[in-house]
C-alpha cells in the first residue's frame, strides 16, 4: 500500500490523538487520495489548515498523494521561518481575517479599501481582542508588544514603525495576501461587504452634483452609507494603489 509522512505543526495537534502529536507518522492511503481527504481523515478540520508542504513545496488542498510523499501541516503562519514558503501560494488556503488595536486607525481604513476584513471597536480591552482574535480565528494587529506576549494569543502580527503604506505591504506580503484583495468591496466604516447598486435605486439619496457625475455606486447594508468615486475616493485609491504597486 503507498504511505505519506505526515506532521502536523503548533495547535493543529489538537486535533490529534497525543501518539501523533508533534511528531513523523507515516499513513497508508489507497488510490487517489486528495491532501484534504486526508488531512480530514486524520482528524484535523480543513478551516484550520492555512499551508501544505509536500516535500518542502507548498501545494493547495487539491494535490493528490503520491507514495512516499512529506506532507507538512501548518495553521497560520506560527513559524517565521515558513515565511519564504508562503510566498509560493497565490491565494491563502483560508480567509485571513484581522483584529486591530486601537492606535493603529489609518491600517484599519486602507486595509478595509482593500477589501480585508479588519474587525476594530475601540471600546475593547486587550482580553476583549484576544477573546475575539480565538473565537473568529482573527489576526490581532498591534503595535502593543504585551498584548502580542499574552500566553492566550494564538495569531498576531506586530506592526512596525513606518508609513501606513509601509506597514499594509508588509502584512499582505507576508501574509501573501495580493491574491485576495478585492479594492473598494468593503464598507470603511463599519467593515461590512459593500453591495453594488444601481443609481435608481437610491437616487434621492445622492448629492445632485455626484448624480451628474458618477455611475456606479455601492451601499453598506451594515451602516446605510453610499459609496461613489467622489474626491474622498481618489484620495483613498491613490494609496490603494500605492500599496499594490
Ligand atoms: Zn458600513
Amino acid at each position: 500500500m503507498p504511505a505519506a509522512t505526515f506532521r502536523f505543526y503548533e495547535e493543529l495537534n489538537e486535533f490529534l490523538p497525543l501518539e501523533r502529536r508533534k511528531v513523523d507518522f507515516r499513513c497508508g492511503f489507497k488510490g487517489r487520495e486528495s491532501v484534504k481527504d486526508m488531512i480530514e481523515a486524520l482528524g484535523v478540520p480543513h478551516t484550520e489548515v492555512d499551508l501544505i508542504l509536500v516535500n518542502g513545496v507548498s501545494v493547495d488542498f487539491g494535490y493528490i498523494l503520491q507514495d512516499g510523499d512529506r506532507i507538512s501541516v501548518y495553521p497560520v503562519f506560527e513559524s517565521l521561518d515558513i515565511q519564504d514558503v508562503t510566498h509560493l501560494r497565490e491565494v491563502p488556503l483560508r480567509e485571513t481575517r484581522f483584529i486591530a488595536d486601537v492606535n493603529i486607525g489609518d491600517i484599519v481604513t486602507y486595509m478595509r479599501a482593500l477589501g480585508l476584513d479588519v474587525y476594530c471597536d475601540l471600546a475593547l480591552s486587550h482580553r476583549e481582542i484576544i477573546r475575539i482574535s480565538r473565537e473568529e480565528k482573527r489576526t490581532i494587529l498591534t503595535q502593543s508588544r504585551k498584548l502580542l506576549k499574552h500566553r492566550d494569543v494564538i495569531r498576531g502580527i506586530f506592526i512596525r514603525p513606518g508609513t501606513t503604506v509601509e506597514q499594509i505591504r508588509g502584512i499582505i506580503d507576508f501574509l501573501s495576501l495580493r491574491g485576495v484583495i478585492a479594492p473598494f468591496s468593503r464598507c470603511l466604516e463599519c467593515n461590512s461587504p459593500l453591495a453594488r447598486v444601481t443609481k435608481e435605486s437610491i437616487y434621492g439619496r445622492i448629492p445632485p452634483k455626484a448624480r451628474a457625475l458618477y455611475d456606479d455606486y455601492s451601499y453598506c447594508n451594515g451602516c446605510d452609507r453610499i459609496y461613489w468615486q467622489g474626491t474622498h475616493f481618489a484620495r483613498i485609491k491613490k494609496v490603494v494603489d500605492e500599496i499594490l504597486a
